[in-house]
């Protein structure tokens, strides 16, 4: 018998009752979970099981994996429901979280950054973009992937007006000391002042920064793309994403 904490990050049905969950736990990694009777309408551990609910998990293990014994939930995140594109970036944290944890390791800063920009998605306390860019930037960093933030490479500048951030390399150089070869994303002190806050902070701190709109949409895009980058994987979740997001940014 085991006792984990839990989010639940994909579900798939087997047979007309049953269904096997994936969980983020704070110690083991993921863990397949198989649940009976999950396709009963009267089943207790029905919204304790949902996708993106945080529960506490009762397990046994049986001939094949993990089975569910009883299941109390900590927290549903149910206005995440409200919002079309909140499930779907939702799901590509899940897509992500799962491509990367590996099995029976520590995982509970993992856990936490989850956790956490899943309940501000819920609240709508942030705007996605900010969320998604935190999410990006932060997992690469917990995943061992930081950018060299410290200084211009060339110059050693803390704080150049205009910079090129390169994806690449994972580090930075300012305009006046580029070259011409010299390729990156061009971003404002302000856009790098927020990467280090991102990474740098202490996990209850890296929501409370503020950005003006031109410098998030750069943000976003460097976020997107170093995740990208340095995963080295597509994630269909994030083309779904922005399926979704497409006929919303059209209207503006
Ligand atoms: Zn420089």
């Amino acid at each position: 018998m085991l006792t984990v904490k839990g989010v639940v990050l994909t579900q798939k049905p087997v047979g007309e009752q049953d269904k096997f969950i994936d969980i983020l736990t704070d110690e083991l990694g993921v863990l397949e979970v198989l649940v009976k009777g999950a396709g009963k309408i009267s089943s207790k551990s029905g919204c304790a099981t949902q996708l993106f609910a945080y529960s506490a998990f009762c397990l046994h293990r049986g001939k094949r994996g993990y089975i569910l014994d009883s299941v109390s939930p900590i927290r549903i995140f149910y206005s995440l429901r409200d919002s079309l594109t909140a499930v779907a970036l939702a799901s590509y944290f899940s897509q992500v979280v799962q491509f990367s944890v590996l099995p029976q390791a520590s995982n509970r800063e993992i856990q936490r950054l989850f956790l956490n920009c899943l309940h501000f998605l819920a609240e709508k306390q942030y705007p996605e973009s900010m969320l998604k860019s935190i999410f990006e930037l932060r997992m690469s960093a917990l995943l061992g992937f930081m950018p060299d933030v410290v200084m211009c490479r060339s110059c050693g500048a803390y704080l150049p007006e205009t910079l090129l951030f390169s994806v690449e390399e994972g580090s930075f150089c300012c305009k006046a000391c580029a070259g011409s070869a010299e390729n990156g994303i061009e971003m404002p002190a302000a856009v790098l002042q927020a990467v280090r806050h991102i990474v740098l902070q202490d996990m209850e701190r890296i929501f409370s920064f503020r950005l003006h709109e031109d410098c998030m949409k750069i943000l976003c895009m460097f976020a997107e793309q170093f995740l990208q980058y340095h995963f080295d994987h597509r994630f269909s979740a994030l083309d779904y994403y922005r399926a979704v997001c497409r006929p919303l940014d059209e209207q503006n």
